[in-house]
């Protein structure tokens, strides 16, 4: 049987690793906090006293951690323990540059490496839905596709290693910036005396159209699913939107690409995170831009 390291067990972690017992995978998990360990536990996880530990006769060893700092710590404090041939897969979300550095450690011991960040959030992760973005050799990424997929609705091979990543923070730099047009239409339309459900009506059947208003519409009513209509719960927390949008701006300065709009994005969600707003969901910008904390 296919053994598994899961290190990094919190709001994401946790339930995809779940999501590997249920299929049948041994599973032992890590984190630094007592009490995601004890949620692993009742998950059906073993549970190890030391990442160290974890991987210790892993086949295939997955992180899933805050940032590109402690996937490249935790690469330092394993690798020396790993399973000869075990297969890294990494599915933070990080920058570009320490994904490609995370994969150079796995060569330098001729080991196989995966970034594979996902979309669909802490719902997804429950549901065994995400979408993965995956990047490394193409013979890597077959051996890390049926790990992954008791966590994913979908799989895409995105290329070479790092290409995952450059994935993840493109999409979400054109939801960030889609998510911000969306508000500022719906803004001005109040302001002309335009209701939000004919405003709707019309841009999610015409060329206006996208998964900002089709699916995630900022205001409350056209779509009953969408945080709007809960109070800007998330969702997608506007401090992880945050995070994504600087990654962007990081990778597109370092490739010397112009991104006007992912920068004002990057500084509108500041704002809105500076005000406090972090925790609330990324469409809730809208009142922001309406002048307003929450409506
Ligand atoms: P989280 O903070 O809930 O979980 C990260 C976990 O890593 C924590 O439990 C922390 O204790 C653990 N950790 C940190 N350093 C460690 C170490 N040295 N050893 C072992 N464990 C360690 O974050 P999350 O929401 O689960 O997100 C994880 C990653 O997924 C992030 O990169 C995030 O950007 C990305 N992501 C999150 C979402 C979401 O909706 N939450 C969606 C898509 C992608």
């Amino acid at each position: 049987m296919t053994n598994i390291a899961f290190i990094g067990l919190g709001n994401m972690g946790n339930p995809m690793a779940a999501n590997l017992v249920k299929s049948g995978l041994n599973v032992t998990g890590f984190d630094l906090v007592a009490g995601n360990l004890s949620q692993a536990e009742a998950n059906g996880l073993a549970i190890a006293s030391t990442a160290a530990a974890a991987v210790d006769g892993a086949d295939v060893i997955i992180t899933m951690l805050p940032a590109g700092a402690h996937v490249l710590s935790v690469y330092e404090e394993i690798l020396p323990y790993a399973k000869p041939g075990a297969l890294l897969i990494d599915s933070s979300t990080i920058d570009v540059e320490s994904a490609r550095q995370a994969h150079k450690m796995a060569a330098d011991r001729k080991m196989l490496s995966v970034d594979a960040p996902v979309s669909g959030g802490v719902g997804g992760a429950e549901a065994g839905t995400l979408t993965f973005m995956a990047g490394g050799s193409k013979e890597a990424f077959a051996l890390a596709e049926p790990i992954l997929d008791p966590m994913a609705g979908r799989v895409v091979y995105c290329g070479d290693g790092g290409a995952g990543q450059a994935a993840k923070i493109c999409n979400n730099m054109i939801l960030g910036i889609s998510m911000i047009g969306a508000g500022e239409a719906f803004v001005l339309a109040e302001k002309l005396g335009l209701s939000h459900q004919a405003l709707f009506d019309v841009a999610s059947t015409s060329s206006g159209q996208c998964w900002s208003i089709n699916t995630y519409c900022p205001v409350p009513g056209p779509v009953p699913t969408s945080p709007a209509n809960n109070d800007y719960k998330p969702g997608f927390a506007a401090a992880l939107m945050l995070k994504d949008l600087k990654l962007a701006q990081e990778a597109a300065q370092s490739a010397g690409a112009v991104t006007p709009l992912g920068a004002s994005a990057l500084q509108l969600y500041g704002l809105f995170n500076a005000a406090g707003e972090g925790g609330t969901d990324f469409s809730g910008i809208i009142n922001l831009l309406r002048g307003e904390e929450k409506k």
